[in-house]
């Protein structure tokens, strides 16, 4: 019996060649082979007999080799063997061009199961595949997995792998799933789910199959949240001795919503424990969650802690120094920032103050999770926007410092039924308020035809003083001159548009991108072409308008996020999405966006409207990849196992080995310790 997490070559016939070809489909272990599920499935079930067969539709016939297949050549580099076959409704002309050997493999007076589509005119087939009739069927008679494949791998290599995989090792596969809840869900044990998924006997068990490993992967997230729970249950912290905002909010010009007050009290409640904080706080964009986490930095780092504050670009990250740093000056706090792209003198500096304590406040992007940036004394770690970041980014901060307070801030793109498995783990406050005076965006959809009336409404933003963004799908210009990219467009306005406006350019590819935004908030540009750079954070109250160019290209949730970039201020604003794209689909979508402003209701929208894949694809949501498992089409799944996993005893999980070793692989080892 194979070790599961044997490697590839521990099959006979793999040797470093092969194996590397697997690697290039992530396949290293004989496990990785059992869980390369397939990606489709071709149906070769159908017997039909000769007379039967249609024109362009694949089907499967036995027949009777009638003729000595013979080859002859067409022209340089082409040949073809031609061979009749036949049964009791009649005969069919055979043709494999470029395939000699056939001629030796059938062979005359024998039967065989053919696989192949009659061509248009209904009088011969080409290149059919075919088995010996009294075999077993692989190539026909079955529903054959269609694998993803990479260079040197056939389908039918990869298929035989996976079958030789599971000879050698299902048997010693141990069932994640305890046995109690197979019954209780009817699910298919572990043994006969692989065996279905890779090799069907019917679409009834291939279905069964499938959601028994839907069930296992949801089951197995779930036991990681809730072992990530008790594994933090037993971390003790220092109570915080200061846990009063007051000083800091007295500093404020405008006076904290209720919603936003709610949030800092039960921060506050959590800083005064002597067990970690793991909250969630929920806010649409522009509800104001940077003060509220200062707020709980503030408290943190007047009980003699430091504070990191990670955002997901250098912008958000260096807008945040920005407002936050003067304002904790003023308490005697000290700010650093640590980016990717700051000098490296700089950079070594900004370190030092974190490392040594002298900065208390410390703000950066993915730098904070570097070797080189370590803490004097980290007791809060906030992530801004962390439906950008993973579960495990999170994880990897909070363990620079030991017991550290660990506060979530996102704008939720996220729609509700499902934040509660993304953000399982943790306690949730919701601000579901915007500061007083905020006025819904106005948003408009328009096409080309309304161009110079966009223009003219842009001139109008400017010349009462306010400032536009234009947000473009693309950088450069492509093959695609539908698809309006940055540079040009923003060269185009400047120069023939609006040559008596100024207009800056920003996009990700850009050197100096905190400069532009800092220069353009200050007020020294009146339009901003830019790319989706400005999607999350960026907040400039001036700015009023904003055009997004080819607006069917983005996703609802982004639009909603590009769209809060204005009406940050006291003043109307605006959003227009330009859009070429008539079909229905995309104005329903397009026109859910101008129909509200609650970004909660987007979100559902959008995963209705567009499906996992896309709202997914974007890969911005910190869920562990699922294999097999699709997040809306199977949420019932998802809820009976969370159920599952709710009804168990956490011990039981504890002393499951492979359940541990499954959590481990999903969440990264470093994340769930082994007691
Ligand atoms: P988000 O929740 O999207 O991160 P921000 O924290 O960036 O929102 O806040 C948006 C804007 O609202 C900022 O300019 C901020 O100064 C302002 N703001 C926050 N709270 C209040 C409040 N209670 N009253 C007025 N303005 C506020
Ligand atoms: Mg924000």
């Amino acid at each position: 019996m194979a070790d599961l997490f044997a490697p590839v070559t521990a099959l006979k016939g793999v040797g470093a060649a092969r194996a590397a070809q697997l690697a290039q489909l992530g396949i290293r272990t004989l496990y990785d082979l059992l869980t390369d599920f397939p990606r489709d499935y071709e149906d070769r079930t159908a017997l039909r007999a000769i007379a039967d067969l249609l024109p362009e539709q694949n089907a499967c016939f036995e027949a009777m080799v009638v003729t000595q297949p013979r080859t002859s050549y067409i022209r340089q580099g082409l040949d073809c063997t031609r061979v009749t076959v036949a049964d009791q409704t009649g005969r069919l002309n055979l043709a494999y061009f470029n395939q000699r050997f056939v001629a030796e493999q059938l062979v005359y007076g024998q039967r065989y199961v053919f696989y192949g589509k009659k061509d248009e005119n209904g009088l011969s087939m080409a290149n059919p595949v075919f088995e010996a009739a009294d075999s077993v069927g692989v190539l026909t008679r079955r529903i054959l997995p269609v694998y993803r494949l990479t260079a040197g791998v056939s389908n039918k290599l990869l298929g035989k792998l996976i079958l030789q995989a599971m000879d050698a090792c299902l048997a010693a596969l141990p069932d994640v799933i305890p046995a109690p809840l197979q019954a209780r869900f009817r699910l298919t044990d572990a043994n006969r789910a692989y065996r279905q998924i890779h090799n069907p006997d019917s679409y009834a068990l291939l279905q069964d199959a499938r959601r028994r490993l839907v069930f296992e992967e949801f089951f197995v997230f779930s036991a990681g949240l809730s072992l990530l729970r008790a594994q933090r249950d037993t971390v003790a912290c220092q109570p915080c001795q200061t846990v009063d905002p007051t000083p800091f909010l007295q500093l404020l010009p405008f006076q904290m919503t209720a919603a936003q007050l709610r949030a800092i009290g039960e921060i506050c409640r959590d800083l005064a424990a002597s067990q970690p904080m793991n909250r969630l706080v929920q806010g649409d964009v522009g509800s104001g969650k940077t003060l509220v986490a200062a707020a709980a930095a503030y408290c943190v780092i007047k009980s003699g802690h430091q504070a990191a504050l990670m955002a997901p670009t250098e912008i958000l990250a260096e807008q945040h120094a920005k407002t936050l740093a003067p304002l904790m000056a003023q308490l005697g706090i000290e700010t650093a920032c640590i980016t990717g792209q700051l000098p490296a003198a700089e950079k070594r500096r900004a370190q030092q103050r974190a490392a040594d304590g002298s900065a208390q406040l410390i703000i950066g992007t993915h730098a904070l999770l570097s070797e080189n940036t370590t803490f004097h004394d980290l007791a809060l770690v906030i992530t801004d926007e962390q439906q950008r970041f993973g579960v495990s980014q999170r994880a990897r901060l909070t363990a620079k410092g030991s017991g550290v307070h660990l506060l979530v801030l996102s704008a939720t793109p996220i729609p509700r039924t499902l934040s509660l498995i993304l953000y399982g783990d943790l306690d949730l406050s919701v601000i579901d308020e915007r500061p007083p005076g905020r006025q819904e965006v106005d948003t408009f959809l328009v096409s080309e035809r309304l161009r110079s009336r966009v223009n003219a409404f842009i001139r109008k933003q400017v010349a009462a003083h306010h400032q536009v963004y234009i947000v473009c799908p693309a950088i450069e210009q492509t093959d695609d001159a539908s698809i309006k990219a940055a540079e040009a467009w923003a060269d185009a306005l400047q120069k023939h548009l609006f040559p008596e406006l100024r207009v800056a350019l920003l996009h990700g590819r850009m050197k100096d991108k905190e400069q532009v935004m800092a220069d353009f908030s200050a007020g020294s540009a009146d339009v901003l072409v830019a790319t989706t750079v400005i999607e999350v954070g960026v907040d400039v109250p001036n700015a009023t308008l904003i055009v997004i160019e080819n607006a069917d290209r983005f996703g609802l949730s982004q639009l909603h996020q590009l769209r809060g970039r204005v009406g940050r201020g006291k003043d109307q604003s605006y959003c227009i999405l330009v859009s070429e794209n008539s079909s229905f689909e995309t104005k329903q979508r397009l026109k859910a966006l101008c129909d509200s402003n609650d970004g909660f209701r987007i979100a559902e929208q959008d995963l209705a409207l567009r499906g996992p894949g896309d709202f997914f694809g974007q890969r911005q949501h910190g869920l562990p990849e699922f294999k097999v498992a699709n997040l809306s089409a199977d949420l019932e799944t998802l809820k009976q196992a969370q159920q599952a996993c709710a009804d168990c005893d956490m011990a039981q999980f504890v002393r499951s080995e492979s359940l541990l070793a499954r959590v481990r692989a999903l969440f990264g080892a470093d994340e769930i310790a082994l007691n």
